[in-house]
């Protein structure tokens, strides 16, 4: 898997190259690397270029691999849409969970996290672009969710995700995470300690680094386009 690690060295200069471009601290930005469907020696390939944090979308998928990979250094988040009915495997597998929408969710969360573990890292996803076939609380509905999820024993938020509607052009890719950022700044004014925002992906990392990401989420700029079925 050559071709993995010569991907990863050219993303990270994309993401030096943005931070550069858009005044970023240099380092401010982390890199998860989305190995959903991807096999395992890929990811393999990944984190012996040096890669530790990877995201999953699917949550057997996401559990097997956990235990495929044996380094113990390595950060899992799961950044798929999670059922209320699915989440014990999420709060014991992994370090965090990006997509967390409701309440109820947050809830189950926290209570089933093991002692064992440090709190689980959370961010609130927002439907941004307000698609109805996009998970996500709405804008005027997240300060209630976020009060009341910051409220929770064993859950951090840590701060803000989306997955915005796909458009083309530097500007119209920059709205929508200049309306999570603007939403994320709203939340500390009112007291939160909030450090994340979980924004841009392969084809608008540059975008998201200029609105203020401090967590792009890349599949296929680091493994090349995802095979069609689970391996
Ligand atoms: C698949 C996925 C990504 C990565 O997408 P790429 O376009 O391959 O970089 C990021 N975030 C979420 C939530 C995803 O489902």
């Amino acid at each position: 898997m050559p071709d993995v690690a010569a991907r990863l060295a050219a993303v990270r200069d994309r993401i030096r190259e943005a931070e550069q471009t858009h005044g970023r601290q240099p380092g401010s930005v982390e890199l998860l690397a989305v190995s959903k469907r991807q096999p395992l020696d890929a990811m393999q390939t990944a984190y012996e270029a040096g890669q530790r944090a990877f995201g999953e979308n699917y949550l057997q998928e996401g559990v097997d691999k956990c235990q495929a990979m044996t380094a113990t250094d390595i950060e899992w988040h799961f950044i798929g849409a999670l059922q209320s009915n699915k989440t014990r495997p999420a709060a014991e597998g992994f370090d965090w969970v990006h997509a967390v929408d409701r309440l109820k969710i947050a809830r189950r969360l926290s209570e089933q996290r093991p002692e064992t573990l440090g709190a689980l890292q959370c961010c609130i996803q927002v439907n941004v672009s307000g698609e109805a076939s996009k998970a996500g609380v709405s804008p005027q509905a997240l300060p209630e969710l976020a009060h009341a999820v910051a409220e929770l024993p064993r859950l951090r938020l840590r701060g803000l995700m989306t997955l915005p509607e796909a458009v083309t052009g530097f500007e119209a890719q920059r709205a929508a995470f200049s309306q999570l950022r603007q939403l994320q700044e709203a939340l500390i004014d009112d007291g939160l300690a909030l450090d994340t925002l979980s924004m841009g992906m392969s084809n608008d990392l540059e975008a998201a680094i200029a609105e203020g990401a401090t967590l792009v989420r890349l599949g296929t700029a680091v493994f090349g386009p995802r095979p069609e079925k689970t391996p």
